[in-house]
This record gives structure tokens, C-alpha cells and sequence, in this order.
């Protein structure tokens, strides 16, 4: 993109969706990926912080999301 040097800030959903497509170097303050949508579990059940992470492991979401930030970033250049 013009010589210039891009980078993302943030692997969140956001910043994990844009590396998949983009292959920008993602820089992640937290020590794991995932923001704000994650989970955790205790005595055998898990809970959700933010959004259902249940959905990511979806192959159709995957697919979905790389075909969405290819238009976005075709659009931007
Ligand atoms: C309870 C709940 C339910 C939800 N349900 C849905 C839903 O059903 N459907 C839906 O589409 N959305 C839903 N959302 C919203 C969705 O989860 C968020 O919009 C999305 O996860 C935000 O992702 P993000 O990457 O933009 O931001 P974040 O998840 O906030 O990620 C930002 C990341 O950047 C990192 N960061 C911040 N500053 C720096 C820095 N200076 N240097 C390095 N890293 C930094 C943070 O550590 C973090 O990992 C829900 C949210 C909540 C809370």
C-alpha cells in the first residue's frame, strides 16, 4: 500500500479479523488474543465476558469475515 508500513493495534475481534486478511503485524498489549470476547472456565462451566465465543470456532464465520475485510481493504486502496 504505497511503501508505506502498516501495523495493527489490538487483537481483539477487530485487529484479529484485520490480520487474517492482511497479514499485518498485530501488536497485543494483554498477555492473549481475543479482547473483550473471551471466556473462561470454572467448576466445569464456561463463562462468557463479552460476546459468545462459541460462534469463532464456525468455519462460516471465518470465511464470512476474511471475504468481508477483503472488500474493505479493496475499498480503502
Ligand atoms: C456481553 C457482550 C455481548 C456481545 N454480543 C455481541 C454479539 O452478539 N454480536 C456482535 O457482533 N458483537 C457482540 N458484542 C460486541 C463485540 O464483542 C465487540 O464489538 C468486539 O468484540 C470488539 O472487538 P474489538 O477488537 O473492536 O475491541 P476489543 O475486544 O476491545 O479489543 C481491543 C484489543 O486491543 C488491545 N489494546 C488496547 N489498547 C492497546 C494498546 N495501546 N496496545 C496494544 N493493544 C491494545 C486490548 O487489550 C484488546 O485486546 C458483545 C459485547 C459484549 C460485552
Amino acid at each position: 500500500m504505497g511503501g508505506k508500513h502498516f501495523f495493527i493495534i489490538g487483537a481483539g475481534f477487530t485487529g484479529l479479523g484485520a490480520g487474517l486478511t492482511s497479514g499485518f503485524k498485530i501488536f497485543e498489549a494483554s498477555d492473549k488474543p481475543g479482547g473483550i470476547c473471551a471466556s473462561y472456565q470454572k467448576e466445569g462451566f464456561r463463562f462468557e465476558i463479552g460476546a459468545d465465543t462459541g460462534f469463532l470456532v464456525e468455519k462460516n464465520i471465518v470465511i464470512y469475515l476474511r471475504t468481508s475485510i477483503k472488500l474493505i481493504l479493496s475499498l480503502l486502496q
